[in-house]
């Protein structure tokens, strides 16, 4: 089934009318969606912890500046941008004590609503609008005059006007003008887990580490492996971003072709498809999220101690010694 997608015309901006925003954290979304917010007309406070460097920097950007607790306490909106990692301790500590009765609790990304590590009171609405894009470029298409598409999903709908409401939201950011998808706080979380973990950065990262250390095994230089197997990708990686798989194809020699049609199902074989679905499904049962909360109570211990060991691996050294060489990488 298509995606059910939202643009400018859809929304309602009086559904915000009168109701006051406070966006929680300006680091990578917070500082770009306080300012598109503002921009578009809307009431909003950013709320800071005391002594937080970026008080003056909000200040600076004309925004309304207050603490966590009083800008939550304030506003009928709560958007929370602070690492997902420190929401639930946040909101526990300062914002549920001054949540009142059909306020809306918005979010950029769903773990915390969806695997109970915040578990907000009936009579709120509990909203997620998530921008496909990191922060500078939320900013940046919004003053130019587009915007990045986002997600939409409803989780609570107490008031009975939390479509209206993230959709009013949506637009306050600029993303209706590119193009808001509905999905649901389920779909939004483990559909995003799974493609950093199988795709994105694991997936990623091993593919290739996995080519470089054969081609080094086998007596190549590691500076021709580094090259083949990690410089190169981005190349690649462009090509399929702005013209789908086939483009690529298309545009890489046929040689290059045909080792891709005959050999890649051999890299990915059934075993690492059925690997994928093990993993998909440790994400839908809820062990993967208990693993990492479980983790960052125990003060990261294992997460420390993989960084340090993927940090000694021989493409790192040699990738910094590579990489200084291409000044144009900076
Ligand atoms: P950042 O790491 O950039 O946010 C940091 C902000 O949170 C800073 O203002 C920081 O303050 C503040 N902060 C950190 N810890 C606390 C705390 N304990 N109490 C109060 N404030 C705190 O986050 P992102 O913008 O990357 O992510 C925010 C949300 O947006 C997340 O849910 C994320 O999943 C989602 N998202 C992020 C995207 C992205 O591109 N980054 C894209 C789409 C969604 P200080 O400067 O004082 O440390
Ligand atoms: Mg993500």
């Amino acid at each position: 089934m298509a995606a059910k997608i939202y643009y400018e015309d859809d929304a309602n901006p009086e559904a915000l009318r009168g109701q006051k925003i406070a966006v929680i954290g300006y680091g990578s979304q917070g500082h770009a969606q306080a300012q598109n917010l503002n921009d578009s007309g809307l009431d909003v406070v950013v709320g800071l912890r005391e002594g937080d460097p970026d008080v003056g920097a909000a200040r600076d950007a004309g925004l309304e500046v207050a603490t966590v607790e009083e800008a939550a306490r304030s506003a009928d909106i709560i958007m929370m941008l602070i690492p997902d990692d420190q929401q639930a301790k946040v909101y526990r500590d300062s914002i549920r004590p001054g949540l009142k009765s059909g306020n809306a609790l918005f979010f950029a990304h769903g773990f915390n609503i969806h695997f109970d590590q915040i578990t907000p009171p009936d009579d709120v609405d509990v909203i997620m609008v998530a921008p496909k894009a990191p922060g500078v470029m939320v900013r940046k298409t919004y003053v130019e005059g587009n915007g990045v598409p986002c997600l939409l999903a409803i989780e609570q709908d107490y008031t009975g006007k939390a479509h209206e409401r993230g959709l009013a939201y949506a637009r306050g950011l600029g993303a209706t003008r590119a193009g808001v998808l509905e999905t649901t706080f389920a779909e939004e979380t483990e559909t995003d887990l799974f493609g950093e973990q199988a795709v994105l950065c694991g997936g990623a990262s091993e593919l290739i580490k996995a080519g470089f250390d054969t081609l080094v095994e086998a007596g190549y230089q590691p500076e021709i492996a580094y090259f083949e197997c990690l410089h190169e990708l981005k190349l690649i990686v462009d090509l399929i971003h702005y013209h789908g798989i086939s483009g690529m194809r298309a545009r890489v020699s046929d040689t290059a072709e045909y080792g891709d049609l005959t050999r890649g199902k051999r890299v990915i074989s059934p075993a690492v498809r059925a690997e994928m679905r093990a993993m998909l499904e440790e994400i839908q049962t809820g062990k993967f999220a208990t693993e990492w909360v479980l983790e960052n109570q125990a003060n990261r211990a294992s997460f420390k101690a993989l960084e340090r060991l993927e940090a000694a691996h021989p493409l790192e050294e040699l990738g910094e010694r590579l990489r200084s060489m291409m000044k144009w990488l900076d």
